[in-house]
């Protein structure tokens, strides 16, 4: 039986739901008026639900289409402006325990280098990651319980945090670690981390089971209501994706949607954000043994149609797509990506050698941070590396308070402009530096209130000046 407020995985992602849904889209495809009155919603911003943005992906008429797409690059305007939060992925270790069909690390492969990073070697990688930029990190783990416990995370997240190396520091920890406990998540919001992001990675049941035969990672109900573990312990602030390229995606497009009704429901906020990886190639790994693959086409509108349906809700975009895919749905409604990023244990500090690969997945864009910078800048983006919502407080319902204001232009908006301010100082060329300090000029002019801009403009000077660390 479905219903959205359940704490039961297979009620609030109900199978029956999902098929009535895609029936009803599918019947409707073609209904002019129903579609016409679908999008009129869209318009007035406050999203879809998922039977009617299921209406939408089915559609085919290229006017039509076209007619989301052009909302969704509205309203990633009016709401995101164009900022690009950055980020980058940190693999702290692929011991697992699981056999996840898809990923290289499940148990049974012998031939993947197995990893599994000190203290010691954690230092060495985000002082080479700060040496980049980067302010805040996704961090990535195996699921293993005696190699990988909790413990380990915790005390690698501290160890991330303590280290100020020249002007570098990682404000933010984002953590995508297996689901656990309430007792854990409480565990790791005490560690100061940002968002708990957990892909589903097919909302589909049975096939769920087939791609996860062995490891706990297979209970499909424990797995679906980790959010809401996550948000019981605290956490205010969680991240749902699928892995797109496993099961059909009309029915996970629906799923997802449901998942984020769900939160919503029960928690009164939904998910801070939606990633939308594509399955990849990898060691072991052969991505056209998978029959339900997307072309780029079917991607964008995807991410197009989760802009319109969930408009406050962050979408993250990894280095999995390539710079001309990361092009397109940047404007589509993407508002974080990835940047120079390595999948393998320990790959920042050193490259690995060849024949001893510990990757994850192979990475489509290999540019490195301030290629990534520039070229955001040249498409008309300011790249931030803001933190400064979570650590002033304005996690869940606050943020999307924020969002909902329209305050994102004197708040969010001056501190991509700071924290850039800090990019161009310590770590960019001398190419990027000049683009960007001709942006930051035009861009500090589009602050709304006098004071802010006043503000915005002191600060700016002060880093010049050699101090860091501003926020709005
Ligand atoms: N072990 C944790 C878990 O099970 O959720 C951490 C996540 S894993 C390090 C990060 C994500 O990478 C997975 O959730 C999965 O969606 C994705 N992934 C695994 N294999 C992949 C592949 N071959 N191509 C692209 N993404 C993949």
């Amino acid at each position: 039986m479905y219903n959205p407020k359940s704490m039961k995985a297979t009620e609030f992602i109900s199978h029956e739901e999902i098929q009535d849904t895609l029936d009803y889209a599918e019947k409707n495809k073609e209904n002019i008026e129903l579609i016409d009155s679908i999008i009129a919603k869209a318009k007035l911003r406050k999203g879809l639900t998922h039977r009617e943005a299921a209406v939408l992906l089915a559609c085919e008429i290229p006017e039509k289409i076209q007619e989301c797409y052009d909302l969704a690059q509205q309203i990633k305007k009016d709401f995101y402006g164009n900022r690009i939060v950055m980020f980058a992925p940190l693999y702290l270790s692929n011991y697992c325990v699981n056999g996840c069909v898809y990923c290289p690390y499940h148990m049974k492969n012998k031939h993947i280098a197995r990893k599994k990073l000190t203290q010691e070697e954690i230092k060495a990688e985000v002082i080479a990651l700060q040496d980049m930029g980067h302010k805040r990190l996704a961090l990535e783990a195996g699921e293993h319980p005696t190699i990988n416990p909790i413990e380990y995370i915790l005390e690698s997240i501290e160890t991330i945090y303590s280290i100020k190396h020249k002007n570098g520091a990682i404000r933010r920890v984002n953590v995508n670690i297996a689901a656990t406990t309430v007792e854990n998540y409480k565990k790791l919001k005490d560690a100061g981390i940002g968002t708990y992001i957990l892909f589903q990675e097919t909302y589909h049941k049975e096939s769920y089971k087939a791609l996860h035969p062995t490891g706990p990672k297979s209970d499909y109900d424990y797995h679906t209501e980790a959010h809401d573990r996550a948000m019981e312990a605290g956490i205010d602030d969680v991240g749902l994706g699928v892995l797109f390229g496993l099961e059909l995606y009309k029915y996970e497009f629906a799923g997802l949607l449901m998942h984020a009704e769900h939160l919503e429901a029960v928690f009164g906020v939904g998910p801070h954000t939606i990633s939308v990886p594509r399955l990849k190639r990898a060691d072991d790994i052969d991505p056209d043994q998978f029959d339900n693959g997307i072309s780029d086409e079917i991607f964008a509108k995807l991410c197009a149609l989760i802009r319109i349906s969930v408009p406050y809700t962050g979408m993250i975009i990894s280095t999995r797509e390539s710079k001309e895919v990361r092009e397109k749905v940047l404007r589509l409604g993407v508002s974080q990506i990835s940047g120079a990023s390595k999948t393998s244990v320990g790959g920042y500090a050193e490259s690995e050698p060849e024949d001893e690969t510990s990757e994850q997945f192979d990475v489509s864009d290999k540019r490195t941070l301030d290629e990534v910078v520039r070229w955001l800048m040249e498409e008309g983006f300011i790249p931030s590396f803001c933190t400064a919502c979570y650590r002033e407080g304005r996690t869940g319902d606050r943020f999307m308070e924020l969002c909902k204001n329209g305050q994102i232009l004197n708040c969010c908006h001056p501190n991509a402009l700071i924290t850039l301010k800090e990019f161009l100082m310590d770590y960019a060329s001398e190419e990027t530096k000049k683009i960007g300090e001709e942006l930051i000029k035009a861009e500090i002019e589009k602050i709304p209130k006098d004071k802010v801009k006043e503000i915005c403009r002191d600060h700016l000077a002060k880093i010049e000046e050699g101090i860091r660390d501003f926020r709005f």
